[in-house]
């Protein structure tokens, strides 16, 4: 039975992209905090209306909020299925949260894949995603913001996973169909340590 997997990477580095096509193709669940607090605020929630200033300066939502969020979409996965987690863990708090959330639902982590995309490229893309999608943190401003936050709180989570030999890097340039079957080789291998 596969394990879960957590994609890692920075903004506009096409984790979320690629979760939805794996998600299609092969039946996983993608476990997008971005996602959840976009629903959130979306439907008027009280969660939506406390997070959404938070997403449109481009800082981090506490962890205890995104954790207690995390364990209640956990719930409803059945065990057999592979969950990939986009966007969780990205603090060293929240990492530590995946190891005993996966041991209360009975599940496991076979490892995280880092989607490498070179800095010049991330700004390109997110900025075209804002214009497409009208995504209100899309924007220049906000994008440079959630790249600092990113490079200070989770970049460090690379070396964590590293050291467990649980980190497997994927180079995120080109089509999406390239990317994908990268992404696809990776996650499919044996992730036996
Ligand atoms: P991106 O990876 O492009 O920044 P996401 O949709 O994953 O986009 O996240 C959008 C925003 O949601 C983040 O900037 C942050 O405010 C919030 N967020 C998402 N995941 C987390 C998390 N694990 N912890 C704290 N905040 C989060």
């Amino acid at each position: 039975m596969p394990g879960d997997i957590v994609f890692m990477g920075p903004p506009g580095s096409g984790k979320g992209t690629q979760a939805q096509k794996l998600v299609r193709e092969k039946g996983w669940v993608q476990l997008s905090t971005g996602d959840l607090f976009r629903a959130h605020i979306e439907a008027g929630t009280e969660l939506g209306k406390r997070v959404k200033p938070i997403l449109d300066a481009g800082t981090y939502v506490p962890d205890d909020i995104t954790i207690e969020m995390v364990r209640h979409r956990l719930r409803d996965v059945p065990k057999g299925t592979r969950v990939i987690f986009d966007g969780f863990p990205r603090t060293i708090v929240q990492a530590k949260a995946v190891d005993s959330l996966l041991a209360e639902f009975g599940r496991r982590l076979d490892g995280v894949i880092y989607l490498d995309v070179p800095h010049e490229e991330l700004i390109d893309r997110v900025v075209k995603r804002g214009k497409q999608e009208g995504r209100s943190d899309d924007i220049a401003r906000v994008i440079v913001k959630r790249l600092d936050v990113y490079g200070l709180n989770t970049r460090p989570l690379l070396e964590h996973y590293k050291q467990r030999s649980m980190l497997r890097e994927v180079n995120g340039t080109g089509t999406v169909e390239e990317i994908a079957k990268r992404l696809a080789a990776a996650a499919e291998a044996e992730w036996s340590r």
